[in-house]
């Protein structure tokens, strides 16, 4: 059994209680210093640096998926097909896809020039901010910590990655293992917790990536403002699916299934939080739902291995109050075991739970799912709108009207039509939260561009210079600059003609 048992929960919460104190907010600055002397001497810049690095990190995955797929087994329990499929295959992918389009990406971009500035030229030019922090969440400790950290190697700074405590293994992992495979001098790891990530972030950073929930996104965006340091804040909330009638009903039960139970048991930023669908349609849905489930993680699922369990008592603490608090325990209409001991909790289904309840009004984060019913679909767009705007929103429907009111209403993160969670694989799309849910995005050429400066650069040349635009103004210039800005093509010939006599 690959299951932390309570006592090494204890034995590395002890563990990380010892780290504290090896380092502190000296040591951060230090560090800092360290890294920013070496990207002043420009050491992060050149192409070849970037792609040897991106090369580096793509190596290890390869290298090590044995040592990773355990170390989120550890963490975890993660099944190893989702644990290759979620994080490691996204990950080298990502890196491919870096490696690949890096040249593209760093090359300046030619844009247009007005013609009251002819002649000239203009372009916008990528460059690194400088030294970025990232600090990143335990649900995919393997994803969140390397994905953002190839979007600001591409971007060409300094690296510090702060992984997730409470995915301790992994967090080792990668402090061992990627000092093997990039250059140190500008790549660190430092592991630890709220201290260490409290001394980390006193210090003057060039951008900071954070993943993780609201509460501490408030603290991070707090220390950064102190520097004035640009923040991308990848944060949670609650995701809602909406599903008609009008849908492939297998199918449907099928997708939710997996973007609930098969993606780290709920604990996931774009897992479904909760269905919202019509009174009419909903036992219909919840008999769709229990026959695919039996059929993915057998009759008892709470022993299937193939869902994570939950990463540690206080989050199944966290998730059991929800489940315990007054009046719930009568709207379970699927699951609701739970076993502290393996800290697993089956998947579980609630009906018509209330609105002010804990599981409507906090982000579940665990194998929970509540249905709400209404009335009218359209009913729909007001429960959502009643709460923050969430990572992503997901709709089930072959109605095109519905699809486009839907798209046009809601307001999210990110959406996907008639599917959950595989829109975050789409490396042409940018993945981030809108207000509550997150600020900023990344994946792709988004993460190039998120630790990059668009500089922008117009050039003039010393031919064509105009007496037209210098002191002393006269009313012959007036009219003509009054022209030129006009837009009408033959004015401005007309005038373009005069201003070379004048
Ligand atoms: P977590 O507990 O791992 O915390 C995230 C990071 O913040 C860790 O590295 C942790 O050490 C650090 N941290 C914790 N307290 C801190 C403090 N007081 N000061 C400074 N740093 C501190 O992760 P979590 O918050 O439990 O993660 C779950 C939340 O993250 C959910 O809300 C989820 O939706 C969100 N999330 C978002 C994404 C995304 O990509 N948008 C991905 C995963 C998780």
């Amino acid at each position: 059994m690959l299951f932390q048992s309570k006592s090494s929960s204890a034995a590395l919460s002890s563990m990380a209680e010892e780290r504290k104190i090896s380092f502190d907010a000296d040591d951060a600055a230090l560090l800092v210093e360290e890294l920013r002397g070496r990207f002043n001497l420009g050491r992060t810049k050149s192409y070849e640096w970037r792609v040897t690095q991106l090369k580096g990190i793509s190596k290890m995955i390869d290298e090590r998926e044995k040592e990773i797929l355990e170390a989120l087994q550890k963490d975890l329990s993660k099944p190893e097909i989702e644990a290759f499929l979620t994080e490691i295959n996204l990950l080298s992918s990502s890196c491919k896809l870096a490696i690949k389009e890096l040249k593209h990406w760093m090359m300046p971009k030619k844009v247009k020039t007005p013609l009251l500035t002819f002649p000239s030229s203009a372009e916008i030019v990528s460059e690194p901010l400088g030294v970025v922090l990232i600090i990143s969440a335990w649900n995919f400790p393997l994803l969140l910590s390397l994905d953002p950290v190839i979007g600001a190697i591409a971007a060409g700074n300094a690296v510090v990655l702060k992984p997730s405590e409470l995915a301790p293994a992994t967090s080792s992992l990668l402090s061992n293992l990627l000092p093997k495979y990039v250059d140190n001098a500008a790549i660190r790891v430092i592991e630890g917790g709220v201290s260490e990530a409290s001394a980390l972030l006193v210090q003057k950073w060039d951008k900071i990536l954070y993943t993780g929930g609201r509460q501490v996104g408030k603290i991070v965006m707090a220390a950064a403002t102190e520097h004035l340091t640009p923040v991308v804040l990848e944060l949670g909330g609650k995701c809602p699916t909406v599903v008609d009638s009008n849908v492939d009903l297998r199918v449907t039960a099928r997708r939710i299934i997996t973007g609930k139970w098969a993606c780290n048991n709920g604990q996931a930023c774009i897992g479904v939080d909760y269905i919202i669908t019509t009174k009419d349609f909903a036992p219909k849905l919840i008999d769709a739902l229990r026959r695919e489930i039996e059929k993915f993680f057998g009759k008892d699922p709470i022993v299937s291995k193939d869902t994570s369990r939950i990463v540690n008592l206080s989050h199944f603490t966290r998730l059991t109050k929800l489940l315990n608090e007054d009046g719930i325990s009568s709207k379970i209409v699927l699951g609701g075991q739970t076993d502290e001991n393996n800290l697993k909790i089956a998947p579980t289904i609630l009906l018509d739970v209330p609105e002010d309840s804990l599981l409507m009004t906090e982000e579940i984060f665990g194998p929970l799912l509540p249905i709400i019913t209404v009335q009218r679909l359209e009913d729909c767009f007001n429960l959502i709108k009643s709460k923050p705007k969430p990572l992503a929103a997901y709709l089930f429907t072959k109605d095109r009207q519905l699809k486009k009111k839907f798209i046009d209403n809601v307001s999210a993160g990110g959406m996907l039509i008639n599917d959950t969670a595989l829109h975050f694989t789409v490396p042409t799309l940018p993945f981030g939260g809108v207000e509550e849910s997150g600020m900023g995005s990344y994946h792709g050429k988004f993460s190039f561009e998120a630790f990059s400066h668009k500089k922008a650069v117009f050039h003039r040349f010393f031919l064509g210079d105009q007496s037209i635009r210098y002191p002393p103004y006269t009313p012959t210039k007036t009219k003509i600059l009054k022209t030129l800005v006009s837009g009408d093509i033959f004015r401005i010939i007309r005038a373009l003609v005069r201003c070379f006599k004048a």
